[in-house]
């Protein structure tokens, strides 16, 4: 993330920067707090970089003094990232850090860390951290990420100044793929999927999201058509397309908003649409279904990506899921 882009999404966080170092108020510690692909972590180290940056001309990092790359590729001696080892963030790893940060910093009078997912400490961990707070030495900061404010103890964050990231409309993430020559009907489904620009960004280069649109879009073509057609599509297309939880997880997805599309020409918003070049098949095929029993459907595109945690054998999972998509068709 650029410090363009932390001023475009999260104005308030490229302000409170801003303001607390230019003041030389920088806080002992931060919480921040909000959902995947906020960029807190990228926020995080924006600071760090803004802190340390050799270039204190402008106030965003020049990300070409050796500080600033340092910081970027993790090899800053005075910048440290703690993430969870394995489930959890650890009693070790947090004792680890607090030797460490009894030395004298390196090769500024500062040291700055980072706790991602700081809301998976251990009891044990989060006791000692808790301490390490209560002695804050005027040259540490730290900063602490989490997805889940409610789980971190009521003792940290009031040590901390809690700041909030806001998931960013999906509008403004499209507008942003569109920007960057991102085809329409890509940069639609990688907003929706992530509320993310980097990922979003990402997952409109990748071959494989294309492909899957394509896939997603055959089976329910196929779905319009004969069930035999659907199953083939799942055996021959599907199955080796999406072959991990989280890869199945982002093709039910994609059915997901496809089925939210027809809904949207049933009830003459077509304008909401993501699968925009598929209109015309759409607008046919609404004579197909009613209202409810596309929410029926929805529901069972639900109902199958809950199961994807159970273990169960995707193909399975798949030629259910077909089975009840064609359950009360009015079509042979
Ligand atoms: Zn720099």
């Amino acid at each position: 993330m650029s410090w363009k882009a932390l001023e475009t999404n999260q104005p308030h966080v490229a302000k409170m920067i801003v303001n607390s170092i230019r003041k030389g108020r920088v806080a002992h510690a931060y919480l921040f707090e909000g959902q995947k692909g906020t960029g807190k972590k990228e926020a995080a180290l924006l600071f760090a970089k803004r802190l340390f940056c050799l270039t204190n001309v402008h106030d965003e990092p020049c990300e070409t003094c050796v500080n600033c790359r340092r910081i970027q590729s993790g090899n800053h001696p005075d910048v440290h990232l703690v993430v969870p080892d394995g489930n959890s963030i650890k009693k070790q790893q947090i004792e680890q850090l607090q030797e460490e940060f009894t030395k004298t910093a390196v090769e500024s009078n500062r040291k700055l860390y980072i706790i991602e997912h700081a809301d998976q400490m251990t009891v044990q961990a989060a006791n000692s951290l808790l301490k390490f707070l209560e002695e804050p030495s005027a040259k540490t900061v730290a900063i602490l990420l989490t997805e889940q404010l409610h789980r971190i103890l009521p003792t940290i964050v009031s040590r901390c100044q809690v700041i909030s990231f806001h998931t960013l409309p999906t509008e403004q993430i499209y507008a942003y793929l569109q920007q960057q020559g991102v085809p329409r009907e890509l940069a639609i489904l990688a907003a929706r999927l992530t509320n993310n620009v980097q990922e979003a960004f990402q997952l409109s280069q990748d071959d494989w999201f294309a492909q899957a649109r394509k896939i997603v879009i055959q089976l329910y073509e196929a779905l319009n058509k004969q069930y035999v057609q659907a199953l083939l599509v799942i055996q021959q297309h599907w199955l080796s397309h999406f072959t991990n939880k989280e890869q199945m997880s982002m093709g039910l997805d994609l059915l997901l908003y496809l089925y939210k599309d027809l809904l949207y020409v049933l009830l003459g918003e077509e304008q909401q649409i993501a699968y925009d070049d598929c209109i015309n098949e759409f607008r046919r095929s609404r004579f197909l279904y009613s209202e409810k029993q596309i929410a029926q459907h929805m529901k069972a595109i639900l109902q199958a990506k809950a199961r994807l945690h159970t273990n169960m054998n995707p193909q399975l999972l798949m030629e259910q899921l077909v089975l009840q998509l064609r359950e009360g068709s009015a079509f042979v």
